[in-house]
């Protein structure tokens, strides 16, 4: 083994992790390089690796705990190669383009250097968290493990200050020392450990209603694209590099159609596709032939957008972690980052309190707040401020272009609200305890500031 583990004196621990999205494999990576002795569960409800969803960013920190992981490589091997984004007119006119945002922090432009495909992601951080157990398991550590089980979920738990023993649907039953909930938005962890009335105010629609879908290739350039739709409807299309095109459909802040699209969501599929094609038929630009790719397709996803925002990330011995504890919604553009700052974090300081695990969740909490504060902020203020007449669509297009002609980008970015954040106020901690080189990027960081 290369330096060994700091942590080294505290007692292993016995660890769950449920759900094998971005943050549960990440984070199983970074506990073990931490201290291979820890025992390691992660289970996932799929049968395999949910490797659906759309193009995914990973910025500022993000980028800085990938590289210490020893993965950022394998990530930059499945980037997109989107080039920029164009803001579009009813005619596909271009009025604006801006560039790639520099991965340094979470930027103004939609397109990042790491613009990766979800599955792609996903797999590589798995592959990232089998090949850290193997190169300990091959220099002869043997204690300790990690072992992921698919097609099984948490039926119940019974969570104490010390432990928490787990039944699985396959009615196994464990008793583990923490439990950490990394199963997405809809976290089922979060709503059975927290109950009704937290989740009722944790989980905060942002107003918008979204359709990703994917059809044949459409555009010869790299460029994502942009449309500002009357009504409420916005489009945007990505094909970066691959033979597909991404398509996005958005319902702004429109009640009305908020209201309806709630109640559609339920019905079977094809009532979902129906609705999406009645609302976006005469939207205008080319979505009449993006709605004849929606038939066909058989990857459509639909969802309401919505944040999480939890008064305490953990309970007893049930911590909460990326999506589960603090979806930022794609709109920030940053769910994939925060899950790699989550990891780091709970990581960092579950080895720094060692047997203390009371107060390393404690801490984990606290030293979540400044960096959920920056980036779970949504761009421009948020999407109350959409345009939703004709007259309101034009002006907003005559603004971008003009900003445009003058070059005047960052003004542009501005009005038509993309801009996520400057660079980073969060001062990330060091953990010298997990045995990553992130450190040694930290502070040529505050170097450069
Ligand atoms: C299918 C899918 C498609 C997505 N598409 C997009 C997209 O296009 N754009 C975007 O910005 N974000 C998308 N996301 C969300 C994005 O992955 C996250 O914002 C971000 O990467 C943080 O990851 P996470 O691990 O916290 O959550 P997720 O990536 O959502 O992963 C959660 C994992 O937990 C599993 N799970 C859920 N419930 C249970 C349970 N009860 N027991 C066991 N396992 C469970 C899920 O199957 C999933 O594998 C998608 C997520 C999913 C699951």
């Amino acid at each position: 083994m290369g330096a060994p583990p700091q942590s080294s004196n505290s007692t292993p621990l016995n660890v769950l992790i449920v759900g094998a999205g971005c943050a549960g494999p990440v984070f199983a990576q970074v506990l073990t390089k931490a201290d291979p002795r820890h025992k390691i569960t992660l289970v996932e409800r799929h049968h395999t690796l949910r490797t659906g969803g759309q193009q995914l960013d990973l910025k500022a920190e993000g980028v800085r705990i990938a590289k210490g992981l020893g993965i950022l490589d394998a990530l930059k091997g499945a980037c997109v190669h989107e080039t920029g984004m164009r803001f579009v007119d009813n005619k596909g006119k271009s009025l604006m383009r801006l560039g790639i945002n520099d991965s340094s922090h979470q930027g103004n432009s939609l397109t990042n250097e790491y613009e990766i495909m979800r599955g792609d992601m996903v797999q590589v951080f798995y592959e990232g968290s089998i090949a850290e157990r193997k190169r300990i398991d091959d220099q002869g550590e043997n204690e300790g493990s990690l072992t992921y089980k698919f097609d099984t979920t948490v039926t119940e738990m019974e969570n104490s200050d010390e432990g928490v023993a787990v039944t699985f649907s396959t009615g196994q039953k464990e008793y583990y020392d923490l439990v950490v909930g990394a199963d997405g938005q809809g976290s089922r962890t979060r709503r059975t450990t927290f109950g009704p009335d937290i989740e009722a105010k944790a989980f905060q629609s942002i107003g918008v209603h979204a359709a990703y879908y994917e059809i044949p290739r459409e555009f010869d350039d790299n460029d994502a694209r942009i449309y500002f739709g009357t009504d409420s409807r916005m489009v945007m299309t990505r094909s970066g590099d691959r033979s597909k095109t991404q398509i996005y459909l958005f319902v702004m802040n429109n009640k009305e159609r908020h209201e309806k699209m709630r109640v559609v969501q339920k019905q079977p599929l094809e009532q979902v596709k129906k609705a999406w094609t009645e609302m976006y038929d005469d939207a205008g630009w080319d979505c009449r032939r993006f709605l004849d790719g929606l038939k066909t397709t058989n990857d459509f996803y639909t969802t309401e957008l919505a944040q999480v925002h939890m008064p305490k990330l953990y309970s007893g011995r049930v911590v909460l972690l990326g999506d589960a504890g603090y979806c930022p919604t794609p709109f920030t553009g940053m769910g994939t980052t925060l899950s790699l700052i989550g990891s780091y974090v709970l990581a960092g300081e579950l080895a720094r309190h060692g047997d203390d695990v009371g107060a390393a969740l404690q801490a984990y909490h606290e030293n979540m707040r400044q960096p959920l504060k920056i980036y779970q902020k949504l761009p421009g203020g948020g999407t109350k401020f959409y345009p939703s007449s004709k007259l309101g669509i034009k002006i907003a297009n005559v603004l971008v272009w003009v900003l445009s002609s003058l070059q005047l980008h960052r003004l542009a970015q501005w009005a038509i609200g993309m801009v996520g954040g400057n660079k980073s106020e969060w001062d990330m901690p060091v953990y010298p305890e997990l045995n990553m080189n992130v450190d040694k990027e930290v502070s040529e960081d505050k170097k450069k500031q």
